[in-house]
């Protein structure tokens, strides 16, 4: 499958802390030894796979990855500190490409806790108490630390759908995708000979997931043959499905028998998509007469429907409340909040270098 997911980072390791020149001071020692300790390990920065993340959509939002230096060696021969790791949490599923041919893979993430140490932080320095010899017993010398290491680099997902959309032509999913996700569906375009699922990234409520609009599912997709095999992977990762009902009152079936078309076709596809639990969303209430679409709510309700929502795709009307729903049917993210240091916003740095916003998150 090629449905791609990926984000431009810029990763750098942390600088080693400077060496220390100092000497001791004691009571009724006239000339003290050297006694600067060596500077601290700069933090390396490491990737991690977790749990619960199927996107890359946080990257769109921090594209800069600075781990912090290490302290500074301190007289007493105290060594700095090293500097912590940053720690970046990545979708498992996520491969790691160099920037320089967008081919070699770098890192592969196959599962969960995978750690992988891209950039080593730099050494600390020297400091003065270490270049002691029998002939220079008070040496001045001392190294600064060695520069962190830094790259830009591909993060590549291949993406799977977590909610399924479904619904007859002109039911208003591509518009509805491209309503709530970064994909960009045309609208208007219902031809049947397109195999290839439109998926979009959906954030909502600080939560992600994936939404996939499966065309060619209606109409005859139950004898369409291989169609099952490309979505297989698709629909076995729907937690949900959206069922789009067009209410306007202008499509061609009325909402009742569209609802029931849908519905056979989805037990003529099998797989398991029957199974899945259904949100219907009454689709276009910013034509609908609004007593038309509150009685087929609840005519809907009558017949067993539990989830029904009015929306609207053109003007969003509905819409938050029926992603709120849909999280309802999502596992929770049970990712930590990153560790480490300087996790930057796009242009916190001011860093020329920064790839302009709409280049680094590309839609799918
Ligand atoms: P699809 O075939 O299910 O992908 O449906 P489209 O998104 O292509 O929409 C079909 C037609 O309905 C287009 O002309 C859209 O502009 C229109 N449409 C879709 N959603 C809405 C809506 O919420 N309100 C209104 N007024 N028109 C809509
Ligand atoms: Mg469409």
């Amino acid at each position: 499958m090629h449905f791609l997911d990926q984000a431009k980072i810029y990763v750098k390791s942390g600088g080693g802390g400077p060496g220390a020149v100092s000497f001791r001071r004691e009571k009724y020692v006239e000339y003290g030894g050297p006694d600067g300790g060596d500077g601290g390990r700069g933090g390396d920065i490491v990737f991690v796979a977790v749990e619960g993340l199927n996107t890359l959509i946080d990257f769109r939002y921090t594209q800069h990855f600075k781990a912090s230096r290490g302290g500074h060696g301190m007289g007493k021969d105290r060594t700095g500190a090293s500097a912590k790791p940053l720690v970046i949490e990545v979708p498992v599923g996520t491969q790691i490409v160099s920037d320089e041919d967008r081919e070699t893979v770098l890192a592969d993430f196959t599962e969960v806790g995978q750690r992988v140490v891209l950039l080593e932080g730099g050494m600390g320095g020297r400091g003065n108490a270490s270049y002691k010899t029998s002939t220079n017993r008070a040496p001045r010398q001392h190294q600064p630390g060695i520069p962190g290491e830094e790259m830009w680099v591909w993060l590549r997902l291949k993406l799977l759908a977590d909610v399924g959309l479904v619904g007859l032509p002109n039911a208003g999913k591509s518009t509805f995708i491209n309503a709530v996700s970064n994909a960009r569906a045309k609208v208007g375009d219902y031809a049947f000979t397109t195999l290839v699922p439109k998926l979009g990234v959906v954030r909502h409520k600080n939560r992600e997931f994936v939404l996939a609009d499966i065309p060619g599912l209606i109409a005859g997709a139950a004898d369409g043959a291989g169609i099952g095999d490309r979505f297989l992977g698709h629909i076995e990762r729907c937690r949900v499905l959206i069922h789009l009902i067009d209410i306007s009152g202008t499509g061609e079936q009325d909402p009742a028998e569209a609802l029931q078309i849908v519905e056979e076709e989805l037990a003529a596809y099998g797989e398991g998509l029957e199974d899945k639990p259904r949100l219907i969303a009454l689709n276009k209430v910013d034509l609908a007469d609004a007593d038309l679409a509150a009685e087929f709510a609840a005519e809907l309700r009558e017949a067993g429907a539990e989830k029904v929502f009015a929306i609207s795709g053109a003007t969003g009307a509905g819409i938050d409340a029926l992603m709120d729903e849909v999280l309802q049917y999502l596992p929770e993210r049970t990712r930590t909040e990153t560790k480490g240091a300087e996790r930057e916003g796009p242009d916190a740095d001011g860093d020329e270098d920064s790839p302009p916003e709409a280049d680094a998150w590309s839609p799918l």
